[in-house]
């Protein structure tokens, strides 16, 4: 059975206790290991299981299909080789300009600060990225300023992932300091799965870092499945709000998790239960080891103009991919059944 104290660990005591043995993770869902197991070991050599108790227990029991187990769940189907997937995907080794900076967009570039996770999402596109290659050191602030300076036209930090909300207080402080401390920096967004997957992370020492910044902050949480926003989540989520964070969701459209216009729709209803507008609805990227989470582009066709026709406008997430080079995300024209 899954014991419901977890709740009430701290967030930090929590990041010290994710699973990451696979057979720990089906023992507590009471699924028969046998078939499920074996693939599951050999694809976590390549990239771990790492999942959080309190994500587990938004899992149903005896359901090897279960939407959320299926984004951690190591698959032997992983290791299957396919034309077209690839380790870098997005070319963001091509883009990476200093440790830590990768700058693919014109007015705003993404910072990583860490390559750690709370959860390791099975369809990740940056599961092969070289981290320990590419984070800045405290040293490093004085070239990113100056790279930062000498490109005017920048006015937004993106914080992203590895997942930013995996470092403490004290050290996310200090650099949301440094990029406040830059005059053309108007907003700072970080993009992060931990509000999902561990919301106590949330807590009123962030809360006010974030709410007291000069910056304009914009968190982008990163959900798929309506089931992984629970009454705990949402209560997180409303504090950030009232403190005037603006919160946006975007999604991966993953077969067997959210293949459907109902799964989407009960998503995009539930984020805005929780003071979330849905964003972005990307399709897969195009990574290594996830190619069993691809749809045809007549399935996404299909349901998107579905999504379109039973929302009201504002709930229906922009569908979009991401192409290598590009300076910024591609709309994907579903009206005329094409998908550009
Ligand atoms: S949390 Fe984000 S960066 Fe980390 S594994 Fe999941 S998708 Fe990738």
């Amino acid at each position: 059975m899954i014991n419901y104290l977890y709740r009430e660990q701290n967030w930090k005591s929590q990041l010290n206790d994710l699973i990451t043995d696979p057979h720990e993770l089906l023992d507590l869902l009471s699924l028969s290991p046998d078939e499920l197991l074996s693939g599951a070991i050999l694809a976590s050599q390549q990239f771990k299981l790492r999942v959080p108790r309190s994500f587990v227990e938004k899992m149903s029991q005896e359901n090897p299909l279960d939407p959320l187990l299926l984004q951690v769940l190591p698959h032997h189907l992983e290791l299957d080789e396919h034309d077209g997937f690839v380790t870098d995907p997005l070319g963001e080794e091509a883009a990476t300009q200093l440790p830590g900076v990768l700058h693919k967009y014109e007015s705003r570039f993404l910072l990583t600060l860490t390559g750690a996770c709370a959860i390791h999402c099975r369809y990740c596109f940056r599961r092969h990225f070289p981290y320990q290659e590419n984070l800045p050191k405290n040293k490093d602030w004085l070239e990113i300023k100056k790279y930062i300076e000498s490109q005017p036209q920048i006015n937004e930090v993106i914080l992203s992932g590895g997942d930013p909300l995996t470092l403490s207080n004290q050290k996310l402080h200090t650099w949301l300091e440094r990029i406040a401390s830059l005059p053309q920096i108007k907003f700072l967004r970080i993009h992060s799965r931990v509000p999902i997957v561990i919301p106590e992370r949330l807590d009123e020492e962030l809360i006010h870092t974030l709410a007291t910044s000069r910056l304009k902050i914009i968190l982008v949480i990163h959900a798929n499945h309506a089931n992984e926003i629970d009454h705990t989540t949402q209560h997180y989520l409303k504090q950030l709000q009232q403190h005037q964070v603006t919160l946006l969701n975007q999604s991966v459209l993953l077969k067997g998790v959210n293949d459907t216009a109902k799964t989407l729709q009960d998503l995009s209803y539930r984020l805005f239960e929780s003071g979330v507008m849905p964003y972005y609805l990307h399709v897969l990227d195009k990574v290594k080891g996830a190619q069993h989470f691809d749809l045809s582009q007549d399935h996404v066709t299909t349901l998107y103009n579905e999504l379109l026709a039973q929302l009201p406008g504002y709930l229906v997430p922009k569908l979009v991919r991401e192409i290598a080079g590009e300076k910024n995300k591609t709309p994907i024209v579903t009206q005329f059944n094409h998908i550009g």
